[in-house]
């Protein structure tokens, strides 16, 4: 059942933990004395929604709290959010043993699919109570750092901006001023240098020790496990990260260096390698509100699904667009379960990016709404690898349309979004692997994780020249990077789903009609398979598959002539 309605009408009631164990208890109780398959079946679907009111209240806690880091009763209901997940988690987690383990176990499969016991058979490994105050405690130093990034209060000519607003200015079309800007933007780092070092060493310290006392060796078991990780390991991302040094990271050396010729610098300073070309990069031709009048045309006129879709999303306060001071950073899309209804969060600040992300956003929405009939919620978001192929694909399934946005630069928006997309890979694979070194040698010290960045850094960007930033030239790099705190291990999964958005880049290009169909039956399949299977079924070749980059760089390195 979905209630379409507006954003303010949808409320939670905050869970008290007490009445919550209650409502589990009548669950077990009408789970425990069914006599029949389809009993058993309707006790779980009464778990499920009690799911979604929680997962509800807990979206919306997150959400008010992004939205305004400054507002008491925000962060105290966030705080109590953290407080009380542990023990959801421990309520859902006996639940999902007792449905792995009951004689019942086939009738459920064949109503519920089997891939969501394998989740289940994830999820399990990864929580104990002995974990309860440890994961509390997590919680707390993500958001010491997502309070101490929104807490930024840069001088820039003459402004007040934060990281976001600060943003715009790192890609100005003025060298000068972009030097300017990434001074200042990594004087705040510098700056909170020491403070950022030791959130993040007792991340690492507790992520470990909770891996321990779970039974894996180090946090990297425990994070492909929260990850729900079920067809493939470290093994098999390390073999890729090679993949990419070996097929993309040439081709990128190859566009920075023409970037440099086209824009008469030598050598290309980190400052300028975001610089697409001479003139400047497309800039959307009017505000956020504007891009929202146009983002109406766009997807209505590339498929009408979308363009209806985003009549709901307008209609009903479910989006928040613009930069403000005190909301948090980032961009992403988060949704009500209890409704079936998406919300999309974003900062947009007048630069290409803006049109990047609201694609993005987009296509993780339209997906959330394309699964909400799933016979269970976990099966309505995939995993996060292939669920970053519904979002970075519909960045490029949007290019054709780019000339509402950005008029006559929508030829450079193309080229330098296609350009962008190849230059990421680099990028995202070293912060994975830069994690992969942090988690293994959990003793390491700051200096010692700053030495390994420099190192991954050398490896997949070797280009990268910091000139006068001493932090980020000295290893500080990493500290900007929101995931590498509060998304441990995850960030590889923008990589992963680049080089399947890339091939969906191919194909449209082909034959449009066809991409756009095989798109939409993607998202309306939501995550009732693991990443390659769903990969495999949308007619894509898995990123792991050997050789798998090779052919799309070709196509790429064609297209943008380098
Ligand atoms: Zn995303």
């Amino acid at each position: 059942m979905r209630i379409i309605t507006d954003f303010a009408a949808i409320q939670a009631g905050r869970p008290v933990i007490e009445a919550v164990r209650a409502d589990y208890a009548v669950i077990h109780r009408a789970f425990d004395q069914a006599n029949s398959s389809a009993a058993r079946l309707a006790a779980i679907r009464e778990w499920d929604r009690l799911r979604d009111r929680l997962d509800t209240w807990l979206a919306l806690a997150s959400l008010r709290f992004e939205q305004d880091t400054r507002d008491a009763d925000a962060k105290a209901e966030r705080d109590y959010s953290d407080s009380i997940r542990p023990h959801l988690t421990e309520l859902e987690v006996g639940m999902k043993r007792r449905l792995i383990a009951h004689a019942d176990r086939p009738a459920f499969e064949e109503a519920l699919g089997a891939h969501v016991f394998r989740l289940w058979e994830s999820d399990i490994t990864t929580f104990d109570p002995a974990i309860t105050a440890d994961l509390e405690a997590e919680s707390k130093l993500e958001a010491r750092y997502t309070e101490l990034m929104a807490s930024a209060k840069i001088p820039f000519r003459g402004e007040e901006l934060n990281l976001s607003g600060l943003q715009r200015w790192t890609v100005d079309a003025d060298r000068d001023t972009r030097h300017a800007a990434e001074a200042a933007r990594w004087a705040f780092f510098a700056e909170n240098g020491s403070e950022l070092d030791t959130i993040y060493d007792e991340m690492v310290r507790l992520r470990t020790a909770m891996a321990r006392k779970l039974g894996f060796e180090n946090y990297l078991g425990l994070g492909y496990r929260r990850l729900r990780r079920t067809d493939y390991g470290p093994a098999d991302v390390a073999r890729y990260r090679d993949q990419i040094a070996a097929d993309i990271v040439p081709l990128a050396a190859r566009l920075i260096a023409a970037r440099g010729k086209a824009l008469g610098l030598s050598p290309m300073m980190a400052w300028d390698e975001g610089m697409g070309d001479p003139s400047g990069n497309p800039k959307p031709e009017g505000d956020a509100n504007w891009i929202r009048g146009q983002a109406a045309e766009v997807f209505a006129n590339l498929d009408p699904r979308l363009g209806a879709f985003w009549q709901v999303l307008d209609t009903r306060q479910l989006l928040d667009l613009e930069v403000r001071p005190g909301k948090a950073g980032g961009g992403f899309c988060t949704s009500f379960p209890t409704h079936g209804l998406p919300f999309i969060f974003s900062n947009f600040n007048g630069t290409m990016g803006d049109v990047d992300v609201l694609t993005h956003e987009m296509g993780h929405a339209f997906q959330n709404w394309s699964s909400h009939d799933k016979p269970i919620s976990d099966l309505r978001w995939p995993t996060m690898e292939a669920a970053e192929i519904h979002s970075m694909s519909l960045e490029f399934l949007a290019h054709p349309h780019m000339d509402r946005f950005f008029g006559a630069d929508a030829e450079r928006y193309r080229q330098q979004h296609l350009a962008n997309a190849i230059l990421f890979l680099p990028y995202g694979v070293a912060i994975d692997h830069f994690q992969h070194l942090v988690y293994s040698s959990p003793e390491a010290t700051p200096a010692e994780r700053h030495a390994m960045w420099r190192e991954v850094e050398g490896r997949y960007m070797p280009w990268r020249q910091w000139g006068d930033l001493a932090h980020p030239a000295a290893g500080g790099a990493w500290q900007a990077k929101m995931h590498v705190y509060a998304a441990p291990l995850y960030y590889i999964d923008y990589t992963l789903a680049q080089c399947c958005a890339l091939q969906f880049w191919d194909r449209a290009a082909r034959d449009s009609g066809e991409a756009l169909a095989a798109y939409v039956a993607l998202c309306g399949r939501g995550g009732e398979a693991p990443f390659q299977a769903l990969v495999a079924g949308a007619g894509l070749t898995s990123p792991f598959a050997p050789g798998a980059l090779g052919a799309v760089a070709e196509r790429v390195a064609l297209t943008l002539g380098v």
